[in-house]
């Protein structure tokens, strides 16, 4: 089983992305769908396209809980039907190659790490910042096969619900979502910001890229959303440079491009609650894949497990 390419999917609450990808994690080929009721049939056709004899395997990265032993995605907010369908042995036995399917979180940390600016590093910690908070980790040079549910450690004792149902979770602070709810609470509760017009006219509402801009634009409580996500988000990556002492903090995601106010921000709460010597140790910095990284990642799968 030594063919050079392997195919990586990801697909996501957004788009499905497949791609045929080199044993040293470059893209040779991709397509990009956004997510629909025939995403099945998409990803099948997409896979149908690319394929080969020269394909090793194929790797599956979804956002969702998977029972990676059964092979079986247990939950899958964004595309339910999975969670009833055995996607793997459907794959699997059309294609006639070995089919690995990982979370997306998980995945993109070992495609930074294979490719991307975690290449670099030994040990590292990959947080995604979108809609949810996910997260990955690799120790001594290889990926940590634990649930790594970063996003849910707990910043805030019986604090705000968080959509996997506990109280006061990282992402119930720092994700796109909580920024949008901060943003619309406020309105509702009759703070005073540019934003109020958006928010009551807008059908689609207000996102993170919105509030960024009000608050690049001097509004103040814009800035207050963006820099209390920060805190938060800071609280979390201290939490992580003290548990796992990783040589880098890689940051990837959406939300990503509001850099200079709420990451700074995290940042600097970082730097003042992580322990000293262990901050000292980690840089903090942004993924160099981007949305490619989770591919990349589920392609390398296949190469992993030989
Ligand atoms: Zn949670």
């Amino acid at each position: 089983m030594d063919k050079p390419y392997s195919i990586g999917v990801d697909l996501g609450g957004t788009n499905l992305r497949v791609a045929v990808v080199a044993r040293d994690g470059r893209i040779v080929e991709k397509i990009k769908i956004s997510t629909c009721a025939e995403v099945i049939d998409h990803l099948i056709g997409s896979i149908e396209r690319l394929f080969s004899d020269e394909i090793n395997g194929i790797g599956l990265a979804i956002a969702g809980v998977m029972n990676v032993d059964s092979r079986r995605i247990t939950s899958c907010p964004n595309i339910r039907l999975l969670e009833d369908m055995h996607i793997v042995d459907i794959i699997e036995n059309k294609f006639k190659v070995p089919v690995f399917l990982e979370n997306d979180a998980y995945a993109a940390t070992l495609g930074e790490s294979v490719a991307g600016v975690g290449k670099g590093f030994d040990s590292f910690v990959l947080l995604t910042l979108g809609t949810g908070i996910g997260g990955g980790v690799i120790y001594n040079g290889s990926p940590l096969k634990i649930a790594a549910e970063l996003g849910h450690i707990i910043v805030e004792t019986g604090g705000r619900r968080c959509g996997c149902g506990s109280l006061g979770c990282l992402e119930a602070y720092t994700s796109a979502r909580a920024m949008i709810e901060a943003a619309t609470e406020g309105i509702k509760g009759g703070r005073d910001s540019a934003m109020r017009g958006h928010i009551e006219a807008g059908a689609d509402g207000i996102q993170p890229a919105d509030i960024y801009r009000y608050a690049i634009e001097g509004d103040a409580f814009a800035m207050e959303i963006l820099k209390t996500a920060g805190r938060y988000l800071g609280s979390g990556i201290a939490s992580f440079i003290n548990i796992f002492s990783p040589q880098a903090v890689i940051l990837t995601g959406g939300l990503t491009g509001a850099w200079d106010i709420y990451l700074q921000e995290a940042i600097r709460w970082a730097s003042e609650n992580a322990f000293k010597e262990l901050y000292a140790k980690t840089q903090i910095i942004r993924s160099s894949l981007g949305d490619d990284a989770g591919l990349i990642g589920a392609a390398c799968l296949t190469f992993e497990h030989k």
